[in-house]
Formats: structure tokens, C-alpha cells, sequence
């Protein structure tokens, strides 16, 4: 069986088990031999360890790889001056996909007004996140200190770090043909150890999402069903829809080819909600599967992980409507604007980490003026809409590195049609 086949049952079986666990959990009639097996010896115990682990050994790849995998790409570079138009047009295009996604948003909540109506209680324990200023958001992409940006797992700093001692090593002549030849070595080695992690990947899911489910289950929805729907409505329209239409319309490449080659990644992005996290399987697949080149890959995607996150930028557009209209407020179309370019904005800089996005909306409501409390009344479904979001959010990475690789002559179209290239059996 493939590995997408094993990762889909692992998954459907870890909600179903959760799911009805949660609720065993909750009866008081339950014997409490077989609660402290459920709950603290597997729930709580054995899968909590196993999903950890898990994410933990993808996180440990994702400095390491993005670093060697980068200096790698940009070291071979033969001409570098190539270099700032690549950035230009990939920092274009996340741009762009974002500032569509979030317009979708918009349109579709002030459409299906998710908050009319609403009349819920606040969470009592909620405090509002504190925000960053933007323009400190901007400052720190410039690294100080590499070593402290790589043990933060500071993404931007490192890409920029990266991209610097690349384009030195390019130019030191035969230094630096000796020093690129050891990171292509590690590369290739950094890769195989991605495709080794992900023969685990079935286990890992199945114990992430059913300690997720036993713990949680699908949460209260009741009000927010509206809210879910209409953000759940404009995440499939992007990813099935506008990124399809824009891949065809910009590189000629086929959409459904993609669409079936992201399925392993968009499974790890769903099940560790973690852009940054699933980096190394996204790189893998926008390499290996796809045959984008690794100069551009090796930029596209992490930089993607960071700065690009449409499904995000979709909660937040729905969101801001939705506690808008719960709070009775109205907005001005030059809010709407203002939401645009926040959103925008905001997504730089915050690494891709479960939950993200909903402290980079306390900086979009505080643009518009609006209560922050808003947040206490969406957290509540937040994660599991975290969880598609986060697989949106690195569809529109690899769309964007494909897109930039037709434009640059940087991919395989060979690979790209065959279906069976680096699958993994
Ligand atoms: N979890 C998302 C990501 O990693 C970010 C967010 O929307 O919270 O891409």
C-alpha cells in the first residue's frame, strides 16, 4: 500500500478511536481501571509520547536542512546577480496568493455574515496575545547572531544568513568549490534521513491525532458552525480553485498532477498544524516529486513556511467579519483595506507554528479597532481549523516554487508528469 494510503487510515482510525475514547472519557459511569488505561496509560502516556517524538524529529531536520539545502543551491548558483530576481518574483507571487486569499475571505463572510446574530459568552480565562510592532516584525529578518538564529529556529534569519555565506562560497573560487562539494554531500544525506522519517509518518499521525481528539473532540461548535463553514469554504476554493487556476495560467503545468503529488505533505501539514514543521517533507516533494531545482526550492519553500500563509490569512479575513458583526460594529471599506495589507504584513515574520495565526489576528483587529475579546470566541474550533489552514498554507509554498521554477527554466518536466517519481513504496 502507499504511503498516503497508510497515513489516510492511520488518520481516519485515530479521529474515530479519539473521538469515541473522549466520550468514554466523560461518562462518570466509566470503571476507573479502564479509564486510567485510556486516558493517563495511552492518551496521555503512550501516544502523547509517540506524537511528540514525532514532530520533534521532523522540527530537528527543518534548521539543518533549510540551511545546508540553501547554502547548496545558492553556491551552485553559476550567475548570482540572477539571485534578486528570483526573490522578487517568489516575495511577489506569497504577495500576491496572500492578498487573494484574504480578498476571498472578505468577500465570502461579508456574504454569508458568519457573527450576525451571535450572541456568546466570552472565555473567562482568555488574555489577549501581546503584538509585535510591524516595523520591528521587518528589523528582524536581519540576523545578529547566526548561531542564536539557528537555535530559535529564527527561519528568516536563517535563509538570510544562508543566502550570504552562499554567495560568498560561489565567489572563493577553489575554496569555495571545496567547501560547496560538503554541503552537497550533507544535503543529499540531510534528504534521505527526510525520506527515512517519513516510513514513521503512519504512527506518528495516529498518535498526534488521537491524543487530539481523546483530549478534545470536535469542540463546542453550535454558533460557530457558520464561521467554520464559510472559512472551511474559502480554504477548499483557494486550494482546489484559485491555486489550480494559477499554476495552470502561469507555468502550463498540470493541476491535477500537483494536486495528487501534495497529498503526503498537505497530511503531515494537517496532522502537526505546523507550516515550519512539515518543511522538510514539502522540500522533498517539491524536489524529488516535482523536479523543481534546488536553487529554487531550497528558497521558495522555507521561505514560504514563513512569510506566506494564505489559509491563515483566510481565518483571519473570516474572522475579522465574524467579530465585527458578533460586536455589532461596522466596517468601512477602507477597514477592508486595512485588513488586506495587515494580513499581509503580519504573516511575515511569525514562524509556521500551531496556533500562529490567531496572534497575528490580535494585530489585524487592533489596525481596525476592533475588541481583541473577539479572539476568546473563535478559539475554541481554532484547531482544527488550524489544521487545514496549515495544509493550504504549504500548497500555496509549493505552488508558488513551482511556478517561479517553470519562470527560471528550474525544473524537471520529466519528473514533474511521472506520477511515480520519488514515491515512496
Ligand atoms: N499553523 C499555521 C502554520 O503553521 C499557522 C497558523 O495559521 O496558525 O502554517
Amino acid at each position: 500500500m502507499s504511503l498516503t494510503g497508510k497515513i489516510l487510515i492511520a488518520m481516519v482510525a485515530a479521529v474515530l478511536l479519539g473521538s469515541l475514547t473522549q466520550q468514554l472519557l466523560q461518562s462518570p459511569e466509566l470503571n476507573s481501571v479502564l479509564r486510567y488505561i485510556l486516558n493517563d496509560l495511552l492518551s496521555q502516556g503512550l501516544f502523547l509520547l509517540g506524537g511528540k517524538i514525532f514532530v520533534a524529529s521532523l522540527k530537528v531536520l527543518v534548521v539543518p536542512l533549510v540551511f545546508v539545502s540553501l547554502v547548496c543551491g545558492v553556491c551552485h548558483l553559476r550567475d548570482q546577480s540572477s539571485l534578486g530576481w528570483l526573490s522578487a518574483k517568489t516575495i511577489g507571487l506569497y504577495l500576491i496568493t496572500t492578498g487573494l486569499a484574504i480578498s476571498v475571505a472578505l468577500i465570502l463572510a461579508t456574504w454569508l455574515k458568519p457573527g450576525a446574530g451571535v450572541n456568546m459568552p466570552l472565555d473567562a480565562d482568555y488574555t489577549p496575545p501581546a503584538t509585535m510592532p510591524l516595523i520591528d516584525v521587518l528589523v528582524n529578518i536581519f540576523p545578529t547572531n547566526p548561531v542564536a538564529a539557528m537555535a530559535e529556529g529564527n527561519m528568516l534569519q536563517v535563509i538570510v544568513f544562508a543566502l550570504l555565506i552562499g554567495i560568498a562560497i560561489g565567489r572563493s573560487g577553489e575554496f569555495g568549490d571545496r567547501i560547496g562539494a560538503h554541503f552537497n554531500d550533507w544535503n543529499e544525506v540531510l534528504m534521505k534521513l527526510v525520506t527515512v522519517l517519513m516510513h514513521f509518518a503512519p504512527y506518528g499521525v495516529f498518535c498526534l491525532l488521537f491524543t487530539l481528539f481523546s483530549q478534545q473532540g470536535i469542540g463546542k461548535v453550535g454558533d460557530l458552525l457558520v464561521y467554520m463553514l464559510t472559512v472551511v469554504g474559502a480554504l477548499l476554493l483557494h486550494g482546489f480553485v484559485v491555486y489550480p487556476l494559477l499554476l495552470k495560467s502561469l507555468s502550463g503545468l498540470s493541476p491535477v498532477i500537483f494536486l495528487r503529488k501534495m497529498r503526503n505533505a498537505q497530511l503531515f501539514a494537517f496532522s502537526t498544524a505546523s507550516s515550519t514543521a512539515t518543511v522538510p517533507v514539502t522540500l522533498r516533494t517539491v524536489e524529488e516529486r516535482m523536479g523543481v531545482k534546488n536553487r529554487v526550492a531550497a528558497f521558495a519553500v522555507p521561505l514560504g513556511a514563513t512569510i506566506n500563509m494564505d489559509g491563515t490569512a483566510i481565518m483571519q479575513g473570516v474572522a475579522t467579519v465574524f467579530i465585527a458583526q458578533a460586536f455589532q460594529l461596522n466596517l468601512a471599506m477602507t477597514d477592508y483595506l486595512l485588513v488586506i495589507m495587515t494580513a499581509m504584513l503580519a504573516s511575515i515574520g511569525t514562524a509556521g507554528v500551531p496556533g500562529v495565526g490567531l496572534v497575528t489576528l490580535a494585530l489585524v483587529l487592533q489596525q481596525v479597532g476592533l475588541p481583541l475579546e473577539g479572539i476568546a470566541l473563535i478559539i475554541g474550533v481554532d484547531r482544527i481549523l488550524d489544521m487545514m489552514r496549515t495544509a493550504v498554507n504549504i500548497t500555496g509554498d509549493s505552488m508558488v516554487s513551482v511556478v517561479v521554477a517553470k519562470s527560471e527554466k528550474a525544473i524537471d518536466t520529466d519528473t514533474y508528469q511521472n506520477l511515480k517519481a520519488g514515491e515512496q513504496e
